[in-house]
């Protein structure tokens, strides 16, 4: 058997995230897809799932880690094209919708009531399969790991059954101005329907420059903090390869989490790399985390549109609070995080930076 490998595209979501892992070996390799960025970012990111090889478009797994645009508008896209047209076959998705917010006491918003409207016509029997189609959530499944092919094993580290349920309000106002009850999937199925930037014909084409401005507005404004902290989190291991994949979790409850695993600030979680939560914003990195985590890489996906990540604070405490020298790995060159270059490159500088080529983005790390 060949070598096996385990490598992670940061794929070009704009200020979102789209994260494109292979693992297996050369003779068979193995795919999970975590999030599908805004739907501007649909054209580049649906461009490499396209590039799967004919007849072989099998995912082990595809994750919508929580409900904000940036993460779940791309995934809306292509569930909103007919079966037969997907890009990729997933064998499970993992999202938590209204009817599992509903069961932590069960999530925000009409792309939600979309996506899960989708999934529950298209591939239903896929949906959080492992979890017997109950919420992805912490404390269910022993160990909270589950196990994909070839022995990817996954540990979830967020959300927990509070961090859910604090999402029901968000998602109840943002459908009270739809006019969709939740869980009405039929309703949300309706609108869908009329919503036609999700499913423009058979031209696939849609760019920024096409969106009408009630999506627009759609795209902004909402208040996402809840919705971050339901964000479907885990731990990916492979063949002595791991990576914590944080989506937009909460440090709170991924700290938690690792402790209840047994995790502490002398025996921390050892892993290769560390994909900082919520874009590398300030708010989702806590001292706490950088000590209960000892990664080699730090990964951050996003352009810096909108919200200016990764935040100088949070590139900061990583470079101080790392155990080893890190490597920070970003998928875009950009305003906000091209000044670190520079600094990598000071004699004596305790990290190194990896930015795409330029005039390129999105990026792959090998682990
Ligand atoms: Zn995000």
């Amino acid at each position: 058997m060949s070598k096996p490998f385990f490598r992670i595209e940061m794929l070009p979501a704009k200020h979102g995230d789209a994260l494109w892992i292979e693992y297996g070996t050369e003779e068979l390799t193995r795919r999970i897809l975590i999030d599908g960025g805004p739907i501007n970012a649909w054209p580049e990111v649906s461009a490499r799932l396209e590039r799967l090889p004919a007849g072989d478009l099998g995912v082990e797994l595809a994750v919508i880690s929580h409900v904000d645009t940036d993460h779940i508008e791309g995934l809306v896209r292509l569930m909103a094209e007919p079966f037969q047209r997907w890009p990729i076959d997933p064998a499970e998705i993992w999202f938590n919708g209204w009817r599992h917010i509903d069961e932590a006491t069960d999530l925000g918003g009409r792309e939600g009531e979309f996506l899960s409207a989708l999934i529950h016509r298209r591939a239903f029997e896929r949906w959080n399969a492992s979890f017997d189609g109950k919420a992805v959530c912490t404390g269910k499944l022993p160990g909270d790991a589950v196990e994909l092919a070839d022995g990817m094993r996954l540990t979830l580290v967020s959300p927990n059954a509070q961090s859910l349920a604090k999402l029901r309000k968000d998602w109840e106002k943002n459908l009270d101005k739809w006019q969709i009850d939740p869980g009405d999937l039929d309703a949300a199925w309706a609108q869908l329907v009329e919503e036609n930037k999700f499913h423009p014909d058979a031209e696939l084409t849609l760019g920024p420059d096409d969106l009408s401005d009630t999506l627009r507005s759609l795209l902004k404004g909402q208040d996402s903090g809840d919705a971050n902290g339901s964000s479907i989190a885990f731990l990916a291991e492979f063949a002595g390869k791991s990576c914590l994949f944080l989506a937009d979790a909460h440090a709170k409850v991924v700290c938690e989490s690792l402790r209840d695993q047994g995790y502490t600030k002398a025996k921390p979680l050892k892993v290769d790399a560390l994909k900082l939560a919520h874009h590398g914003s300030k708010n989702n990195i806590t001292p706490e985390l950088l000590e209960l985590v000892n990664a080699r890489h730090y990964l951050v996906s996003t352009n810096g549109d909108k919200f200016g990540h990764p935040n100088r604070e949070a590139i900061e405490a990583v470079i101080q609070g790392s155990r080893r020298k890190p490597t920070l790995w970003f998928n875009y060159r950009s305003d906000h995080n091209i000044a670190w270059k520079a600094e990598s490159l000071k004699p004596g500088a305790a990290f190194s930076t990896r930015y795409p080529a330029k005039g390129r983005s999105g990026i792959v790390v090998k682990l």
